[in-house]
């Protein structure tokens, strides 16, 4: 069964149409990688199936049930940001749990998910630390513990690595993909960089103005590129 599912979504604000006949079918632990230049409608797609915006088009379905009209925090996805988004006031510690605090969930049970996430993570010595504490690449690593430890159906991730220097994103790019190896959830990652598409996807959607251009296996987009704009896109390095 597919866990996400987009029915011809569309999107426009009053007369500007901002995506167009969305498609797209998501199975259980899939990889898939949002890619397209800037303003394409990336984020937006995105913050549509978080429920952080409303859809003007289509259908939208998460474990077999229409969301369309589900408030965001019933939809069990966590999203990490390309800003990292974090609490500056609040302790590494206090940022991972404070969701669950909020969800009511019980203090060992708090304790233990915040304890295995700092491990998967590295941030085991971290904790007691302040965001302004941290490096650009450890902030981010605490992102994505707020998101692991809610335990969420899937991951969706908006350009997450944008703000690191390239050393670093290729190292980050390895740890969420061994992260989705060990956790297998189903997982949509924005990006606009062509590298990290071809390397983490176990599917590519090119979007481009609001239209899926192609969507695929990596090597399939790379070898059978349908027109011009995917052979550019996924063809050219990074
Ligand atoms: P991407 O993430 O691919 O860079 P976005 O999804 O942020 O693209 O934006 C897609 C298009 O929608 C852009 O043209 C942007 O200007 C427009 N857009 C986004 N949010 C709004 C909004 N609240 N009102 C009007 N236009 C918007
Ligand atoms: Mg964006």
């Amino acid at each position: 069964m597919s866990e996400i599912e987009l029915r011809n979504v569309g999107k426009s604000y009053g007369s500007l149409s901002v995506l167009n006949d969305i498609s797209l079918d998501m199975s259980s632990g899939e990889f898939v990688v949002l890619v397209g230049p800037s303003g394409c409608g990336k984020s937006t797609l995105l913050r549509m199936i978080a429920g952080l915006e409303d859809i003007t088009a289509g259908e939208i379905t998460i474990g077999g049930k229409i969301v369309n009209d589900m408030p965001a925090k019933e939809r069990d996805l966590a999203m990490v940001f390309q800003s990292y988004a974090l609490y500056p006031h609040m302790k590494v510690a206090d940022n991972m749990s404070f969701a669950l605090k909020l969800a009511g969930v019980s203090k060992a049970e708090i304790s233990r998910r915040v304890t295995d996430a700092a491990e998967i993570l590295g941030l085991e010595h971290l904790l007691g630390r302040l965001p302004r504490e941290l490096s650009g690449g450890q902030r981010q690593r605490v992102a994505m513990g707020r998101a692991i430890v809610r335990d969420p159906r899937a991951f969706l991730f908006d350009e997450p690595l944008s703000n690191l220097d390239a050393k670093l994103r290729v190292k980050m790019r390895g740890e969420i993909k061994k992260l989705h190896q060990r956790l297998g959830k189903t997982t949509i990652y924005v990006t606009h960089d062509q590298t990290e598409a071809m390397t983490m996807a176990d599917t590519i959607v090119v979007l481009n103005g609001g239209k899926i251009e192609q969507m695929g296996p990596p090597l399939e987009l790379y070898r059978n590129p349908r027109n011009l704009f995917v052979a550019g896109f996924i063809g050219s390095p990074e």
